[in-house]
């Protein structure tokens, strides 16, 4: 019975970190899109986090680059189990314009276990919200 009510508090309100890992950041500005009054994420119990300890999902934009691999890696782990790993874009998915970057390592499930992957240079708000609608379905 414990286990529903906290399965069901984690699906009515995730709350994401955002990382870019080097992007362009034209993803990023699309997430915080989905903050504004238009797309009001809020709505679904989703909040947007600044510490790691506090969240449940992450949101990676940018491909992994030499650079970021390990900042992102501790990100990851200081954020509790259970959490979800969200790839927004397609240089988070794939690398992306910069795949043959001589610092690129790849997409985000180079370093991380990816849940969901919303592709897309820049992804829109839309598919970002159906990306996280996918999300909370899994959770
Ligand atoms: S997918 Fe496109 S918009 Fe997003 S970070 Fe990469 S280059 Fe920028």
């Amino acid at each position: 019975m414990l286990e529903r009510i906290v399965r069901w508090a984690r699906r009515k309100s995730p709350w994401i970190l955002h990382f870019n890992s080097g992007g362009c950041n034209g993803c990023d500005i699309e997430i915080l899109d989905l903050l504004t009054p238009r797309y009001d994420v809020e709505r679904l119990g989703i909040l947007k986090e600044a510490s790691p300890r506090h969240a449940d999902v992450l949101l990676c934009t940018g491909p992994v680059t030499r650079q970021s691999r390990d900042r992102l890696r501790r990100i990851y782990e200081q954020i509790p189990a259970p959490k979800w790993v969200v790839a927004v874009g397609s240089c988070s998915c794939s690398g992306g314009v910069f795949r043959d970057g001589y610092n690129v390592l790849g997409g985000i499930d180079q370093v991380l276990p990816v849940d969901v992957y919303v592709p897309g240079c820049p992804c829109r708000p839309e598919a970002l919200i159906d990306g996280l609608a996918r999300l909370l379905e899994m959770i």
